[in-house]
C-alpha cells in the first residue's frame, strides 16, 4: 500500500494490460507500482509510456510494495503465474478465462485459500450497459415470465490473434467470447439451476479450436437461453432477443439501438388473414395497433472502473469481492458441458450447484 493506495503489479503488457491502464487511472484509489512483460519490446513500450518495468516477474513478486498482480498474459498462463503470485504473497487478479480447465481452477482455488489472498477474476463484462439493461428487464418483470432469451455476438473476421487460433494457449471462441456471454447469464440466473446443455461448435476459419458455437442451456422455471458467437457472420443477428410472456424486447448492437413491444390487454375478436406467398395466415398476421405499445428500453449505465474499485475495497477493507470463486466454476463447469455436448451430440444433464 502507498499513501493508502493499492499498488498494482501488471504482468503481459498487450491489448488487455494497455486497456487496464487506461481503466486504473480512473480509480484514484489504486497505482500502477510497475509492469512486466515476457518481450522486451512491450517492456520498453511500457517504459515510454512512463510505467516502471520489472525485468522479470521474480523481480515483481519480490517486490513487497505490490499489493495486487494483475494478469494479462494468454490464457495457458494464467494458472502457473497467478500460484506463483499467489505463494509470493500476493492479491491476484486474473484475466478471463480465469484457465483452461475446472481441475486446474481447482488447484489455484486451493492456493488462495491456503495463502489467504484475494483471487479474482475480471468478468468485465458483468458491467456491460447492454448487458444491465436485459437483467433489468428480467429482475423487474417487465416482460412477464421470460422463456427465452437470446444472446450473440456476431462478427465476420474469423477467429482474431495468433494465440487465440491455438489450443495450447486456450484459445477458441468459447472461452475469449463465451465466458463473457456465459457468465452475464448465469450472474443474471445466479439462484435457478442449469439443467440441461446442448452445443455445437463451429471450425469454418479455423480448424485447431472453435472459431464460433451456439449453446442451448434450459433452466429450471422453464426458460431456455440461446449463446451464440460467431466469426463468420456477415449479417449480424440482435445482441440480444428476449421472449417474455407478455412481450418481447430487442437490443440490436453497441449502441443500444432497440426497443420493448409489450401487448397492451385489448383483444382483437377479428383478426384479419395476412396473405403470404401460398396462403393466407391469421396466427403471423401483425398485430392490430392499440393491442401492443411500444417503449424505450430502461437507461442503465455500467462502470468497468468499478470492477477495481472492489477490488481496491477487498483488499483495503474487507469488502466482498464482486466476482466470486464459485461463480467462476460454475461458469468453467458449463464450457466444459458445451464442449462435452459438441463432442459427443448429445443433451448434456449439468449437475448445477447453486
Ligand atoms: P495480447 O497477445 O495482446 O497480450 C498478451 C501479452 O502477454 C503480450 O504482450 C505477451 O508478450 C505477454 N506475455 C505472454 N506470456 C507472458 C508471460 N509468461 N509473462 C509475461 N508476459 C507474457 O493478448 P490480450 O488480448 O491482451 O489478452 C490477454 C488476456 O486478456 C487474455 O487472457 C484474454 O482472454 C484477456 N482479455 C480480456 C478481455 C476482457 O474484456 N476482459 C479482452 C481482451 C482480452
Amino acid at each position: 500500500m502507498r499513501e493508502n493506495k493499492v499498488v498494482y503489479g501488471l504482468i503481459g503488457y498487450g491489448g488487455m494490460g494497455r486497456w487496464h491502464t487506461e481503466i486504473l487511472s480512473n480509480v484514484p484509489e489504486a497505482v500502477i507500482g510497475g509492469i512486466y512483460d515476457i518481450k522486451e519490446e512491450k517492456r520498453e513500450e511500457a517504459k515510454a509510456k512512463g510505467f516502471s518495468v520489472y525485468e522479470t516477474e521474480e523481480a515483481m513478486l519480490a517486490d513487497s510494495d505490490i499489493d495486487v498482480v494483475l494478469i494479462a498474459t494468454p490464457n495457458d498462463c494464467h494458472k502457473p503465474i497467478a500460484i506463483r503470485a499467489m505463494h509470493a504473497g500476493k492479491n491476484v487478479i486474473s484475466e478471463k478465462p480465469v484457465t483452461l480447465s475446472s481441475a486446474d481452477l481447482l488447484e489455484m482455488e486451493k492456493v488462495a485459500k491456503e495463502t489467504g489472498k484475494l483471487f479474482t477474476v475480471h468478468q468485465n463484462r458483468r458491467w456491460d450497459d447492454d448487458f444491465l439493461i436485459i437483467k433489468k428487464l428480467v429482475e423487474e418483470q417487465k416482460l412477464g415470465h421470460v422463456f427465452r432469451i437470446e444472446s450473440r455476438v456476431h462478427g465476420s473476421r474469423g477467429i482474431p490473434g495468433d494465440w487465440r487460433k491455438e489450443k495450447v494457449h486456450g484459445g477458441g471462441m468459447v472461452l475469449d467470447w463465451g465466458v463473457h456471454l456465459l457468465d452475464q447469464i448465469l450472474y443474471m440466473y445466479g439462484d435457478r439451476k442449469i439443467e440441461t446443455v446442448y452445443a455445437s461448435l463451429t471450425n469454418i476459419t479455423n480448424q485447431e479450436v472453435d472459431d464460433g458455437f451456439t449453446a442451448i442451456l434450459t433452466f429450471e422455471g422453464g426458460t431456455e437461453v440461446l449463446v451464440e458467437v460467431g466469426t463468420n457472420n456477415y449479417i449480424s443477428l440482435p445482441r440480444w432477443y428476449v421472449l417474455g410472456k407478455d412481450g418481447t424486447a430487442v437490443i440490436r448492437d453497441w449502441q443500444l439501438t432497440g426497443e420493448i413491444i409489450r401487448k397492451t390487454g385489448k383483444t382483437e375478436e377479428t383478426v384479419i388473414p395476412v396473405k403470404t406467398a401460398a396462403g393466407l395466415t391469421k396466427t403471423m398476421a401483425p398485430r392490430r395497433e392499440d393491442t401492443i405499445v411500444k417503449e424505450d428500453l430502461p437507461k442503465v449505465s455500467g462502470d468497468i472502473a468499478d470492477f477495481h474499485r472492489n477490488v481496491v475495497a477487498v483488499i483495503r477493507d474487507g469488502a466482498e469481492p464482486e466476482i466470486k470463486l464459485f461463480q467462476v466454476m460454475r461458469v468453467m463447469k458449463l464450457m466444459e458441458a458445451i464442449f462435452q455436448a459438441a463432442e459427443t451430440k448429445q443433451v448434456i444433464e449439468f449437475q448445477d450447484q447453486v
